[in-house]
């Protein structure tokens, strides 16, 4: 590689990107709203106001949605924070669907993840992380909710550690909770930062205090004093110091506390952010690493969402830049079709509102409008055959046949399908069982898809049960066993939305009766979606 470009350097280096990873209702919005506002992204604090009011409103663009008050889409924002980039991907809260927040994940180089102070650790958080494990995603962790009464810090500690396996190193330890909740002690400051309720305030107007042993401490809080020293001893002598190189790797996690809402503690994390978060990292494109360094523009779609804004009829796909510089109106190569492509307008997102990209490096997400053209997985590069790696499927866990209500719109729900398919919205199999088979994480996403084609596609589709309990994905040793194998289970292979073959099973039982007397086929749990 030649030497790298100083600009191209200085603009990787000013990059954060990452994702908040919580339990539905621990505080992600709300830490959203808070972090956009010291980022400037949200000039008022009377515009959060408003958007929090309106909230469902703005962002759901789907009926569903709005009867539901849930949030299915994720979106990215852009906002500047100490002379650095930070580009925060949002993620759908509810559990059906975790896919797409997964996926999601596949684009982030940290995560910060919120815990509900009274409620601890809480199942999604427990499958986002292992998520996160996999890709060895370093997690900063902000424990919320201090304002109301809430569990021991100690008792959370432990849980964390127990449950998610991930060692915590507290940065700040709180004093009190609920209505006596004074501040958080910053264990690397040696200083109290006293609270304050209010979420109006645009900057942290921090009071201090030095010192832990600060006799002004004990005048101030005779009650709380002695058992906050008691147990930052306790939790000192019981943890590992901060380490950035465990931390980077994804092995231990420094720890906040605060109230999201009343905006206290939300900056020490946006610090953290800046400090001890990685800059983009180089990625696994296959046939070698990319570095975010190099000349040439790569990167590749993590997403694809349909009807972002009512008004226009448009499916954007979300690309994670990988190294280079992207311009307005260049070429690129489409991978996966072999073929150069334009990408016209790219899209960024600030807040809610959509601007054009003029200029993105590795770490940033471009939208690109697309008309089916790129599905996700797919890579796009200056002309190098690259093909990142990592983007999950899940087999599905719930099934069902579709069929169109009026029979002569069957291509109608075939065209719609397909389309659904590729973005990821539900998981579509053909066979020659006849009627399109469904596959989903969360029954949501069938309605969801009902709505979407009568929406979308003007088709009313009817779901019918099937005796499809399970799938999972095939890969043979050789083609003599490929072809044993579907002459004997033809009635039970479906293909994807890209071709691949699939096994399905009516139950575990004979999955696994299937498994025994084919040893040498192996079927997949997950699939890399290129
Ligand atoms: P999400 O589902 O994780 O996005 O959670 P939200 O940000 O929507 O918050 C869920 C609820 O908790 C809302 O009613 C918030 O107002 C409330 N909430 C968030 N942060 C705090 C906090 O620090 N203290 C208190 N008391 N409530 C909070």
């Amino acid at each position: 590689m030649t030497s790298p470009n100083p600009a191209l350097v200085r603009d990787v280096e000013e990059r954060r990107t990452f994702a908040i990873i919580s339990h539905p209702d621990a505080g992600k919005t709300t830490l959203t709203e808070k972090l956009l506002l010291f980022g400037g992204a949200i000039q008022m604090a009377g515009a959060v106001k408003g958007r929090k009011a309106s909230r469902h409103a703005t962002s759901d663009w789907m009926e569903v949605e709005k009867q539901r008050g849930i949030s299915v889409t994720s979106s990215v924002m852009q906002f500047h924070y100490r002379d650095h980039v930070i580009n925060l991907l949002d993620t759908p809260g509810h559990e059906d669907f975790s896919e797409d927040t997964y996926r999601v994940l596949t684009a982030v180089d940290a995560a910060v993840m919120v815990i509900d102070a009274a409620k601890g650790v809480e199942a999604q958080t427990i499958k986002l992380l292992e998520v996160c494990r996999m890709r060895k995603t370093p997690i900063i962790t902000f424990i919320n909710k201090f304002d109301r009464e809430v569990r021991d810090p100690l008792d959370l500690l432990g849980e964390i550690e127990n449950v998610l396996k991930l060692q915590c190193v507290p940065i700040t330890w709180p004093i009190g909770m609920g209505k006596t909740f004074r501040g958080v002690f910053s264990l690397l400051k040696n200083h109290l930062v006293r609270f304050t309720a209010g979420e109006d305030r645009l900057t942290e107007d921090r009071e201090l205090i030095e010192g832990l042993d600060n006799p002004e401490l004990d005048e101030l809080y005779p009650m709380e004093m002695p058992y906050v020293r008691e147990s930052i001893e306790l939790v000192q002598g019981a943890t590992d110091p901060f380490d950035l190189r465990k931390f980077l790797a994804g092995e231990q996690s420094p720890v906040f506390f605060g109230s999201g809402v009343n905006n206290f503690g939300v900056e020490d994390v946006l610090n953290a952010l800046v400090d001890w978060a990685p800059r983009p990292q180089p990625r696994d494109a296959g046939v070698r690493m990319v570095d975010p360094f190099e000349d040439h523009f790569s990167g590749f779609v993590f997403k694809i969402q349909a009807n972002m804004d009512p008004r226009h009829r448009d499916r954007i796909a979300f690309f994670r830049v990988c190294s280079g510089r992207y311009q307005p109106g260049m070429k690129v190569l489409h991978v996966r079709e072999d073929r150069e492509m334009k990408i016209p307008n790219a899209l960024t997102f600030m807040a809610q509102d959509r601007v054009i990209m003029t200029d993105a490096v590795a770490g940033d997400i471009i939208g690109i409008y697309n008309h089916g053209q790129l599905h996700i997985g797919d890579t796009l590069t200056q002309g190098e055959k690259l093909q990142f790696t990592g983007i999950p499927n899940f087999a599905p866990e719930l099934f069902r046949a579709a069929r169109s209500k009026d029979p002569f719109k069957a291509k109608q729900l075939q065209k719609g399908l397909q389309e659904l398919g590729e973005e990821g919205a539900i998981q579509v199999f053909t066979g020659e069982f006849g009627n399109i088979l469904l596959g989903a994480v969360g029954q949501l996403q069938f309605e969801i898809v009902a709505q979407r084609l009568a929406d979308e596609y003007k088709v009313d589709a009817l779901y019918e049960s099937t005796d499809v309990s399970t799938a999972r994905w095939l890969s043979f040793p050789d083609d003599k066993t490929k072809r044993e194998f579907e002459a004997e289970q033809n009635a039970r292979l479906a293909t994807d939305v890209n071709g691949n073959e699939v096994y399905l099973a009516t139950s575990i039982y004979n999955l696994e009766t299937t498994m025994k007397h084919w040893p040498q086929v192996q079927f997949h749990t997950t699939r890399e979606m290129n």
